[in-house]
Order: C-alpha cells, then sequence, then structure tokens
C-alpha cells in the first residue's frame, strides 16, 4: 500500500498519517519531520533548509528529491508507506513518478482555511520525536519524553503564508492524481477518530 496523504497545512495530515501507520503497519514518513530533525542536528541539509522554512517557504525541489529517495530506499518501506507533506509540488510528484513509483490511493484532506487559522494556534509538537498534538483536539501526552514546542512557522502570519503556498504550489497535485485516477477527498469531520475511520473506510474498501 502507497499512500499520499495530502492537504494544506493543519489539515491534521501528521495525526492521521499516524492512525494509518499504526492501523496498516507501515511507516509514516514526513518530510517536515526529516528536516526538523536534519535542522536540530545541524547536518547541511538542515542548515539550507532552516531559513525557507522559517518564513513558511518551500524547500527546494532537488533537496526534498533527494531526502524522500534516501528515505523510501530504506528496508522498512518495502511493504508500503504513507507519504505525509511530501509531494508538496508538480516537480516531487514527477520525481517519484519517475522514480517508479506508483501510488494506490492519494487521500485529500479537505478544509477550510479560517479552520486552520484557529487550528494552528492550538498546535503543540514534540521536540524529540515530532508527534503532533493540539490542546484541545487531541490533548498533548509526553509519550518519548521530549519537551513540547510550539513550531516556529505556526506564528500566524507564517500560517497565513504557508496557505498561499499550499493553494499555488500543492493544490494543482490533486488535478494531477485525480488525472492517473487516485484521487480520494475526504470532508474534515471535526473530531480527529471520525476522519480517520472515513479515509480507513477508502483504503479498506479500494485496497
Ligand atoms: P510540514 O511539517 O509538512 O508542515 O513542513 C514544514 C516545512 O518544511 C514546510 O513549510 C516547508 O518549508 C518544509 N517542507 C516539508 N516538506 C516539504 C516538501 N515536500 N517540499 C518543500 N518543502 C517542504
Amino acid at each position: 500500500m502507497k499512500l499520499i496523504l495530502l492537504g494544506a497545512p493543519g489539515a491534521g495530515k501528521g495525526t492521521q498519517a499516524a492512525v494509518i501507520s499504526r492501523e496498516l503497519g507501515i511507516p509514516a514518513i514526513s518530510t517536515g519531520n526529516i528536516l526538523r530533525a536534519a535542522i536540530q542536528e545541524g547536518t547541511p541539509t538542515g542548515m539550507k533548509a532552516k531559513t525557507y522554512m522559517d518564513e513558511g517557504h518551500l524547500v527546494p525541489d532537488e533537496v526534498i528529491i533527494g531526502i524522500i529517495k534516501e528515505r523510501l530506499a530504506e528496508p522498512d518501506c518495502a511493504k508500503g508507506f504513507i507519504l505525509d507533506g511530501v509531494p508538496r509540488t508538480i516537480a516531487q510528484a514527477e520525481a517519484l513518478e519517475a522514480a517508479g513509483i506508483k501510488f494506490d490511493h492519494v487521500v485529500s484532506l479537505e478544509i477550510a482555511d479560517a479552520t486552520i487559522m484557529e487550528r494552528m494556534s492550538g498546535r503543540r509538537v514534540c521536540s524529540k520525536c515530532g508527534a503532533s498534538y493540539h490542546i484541545v483536539a487531541v490533548p498533548p501526552k509526553a509519550v518519548c519524553g521530549g519537551e513540547l514546542v510550539t513550531r516556529k512557522d505556526d506564528k500566524p502570519e507564517t500560517v497565513k503564508n504557508r496557505l498561499a503556498v499550499y493553494h499555488r504550489e500543492t493544490e494543482p497535485l490533486k488535478d494531477f492524481y485525480r488525472e492517473r485516477g487516485v484521487l480520494y477527498p475526504v470532508e474534515d469531520m471535526g473530531p480527529v477518530e471520525a476522519t480517520s475511520k472515513a479515509i480507513l473506510a477508502i483504503l479498506r474498501q479500494d485496497g
């Protein structure tokens, strides 16, 4: 099962990826988490990505394509995987296709920008493992003992910028995958569990 979770920043991709990963026993891969880990470790990739990320801009395609190809070559991806936050541009989608990767489902989480703006103010992430919480909807648990922090790019101005980038650069991927017959839009249901149920129903019915 090869799956992409598409959706605006704050649509719940990370939260849903974690649920699906548990249910299906395949890894959830987030380029955002990989980049944040690289920044913490101070690697050259991390240094390069940091300024783009802090401003809410996209990291250049060639950096992302390198990271994702390397990650997908690891043995835990052999049975399938869930991509969270990648691809984010047509160039990234084309690179994955050129690498021979064919997706079974591209689930697009549909949610209004106004809801996102509200939601992002309550997001907290674990600084150690990257797990995502919300102070009301998904109460934080420090499962791995890491500190819970607000992401630097969750400031309202940066969120606005990231939403604009999403509509401009990433939303065209819906047409890209619709043309390939694998696009499955899912409306945000409010409670996390209801949205998970809708996604899993699509995956099980089809797959
Ligand atoms: P995320 O955790 O998915 O919201 O990603 C946080 C930030 O990392 C984004 O705002 C981008 O700056 C960068 N990023 C993550 N994934 C990608 C990607 N596939 N393409 C470009 N930039 C990315």
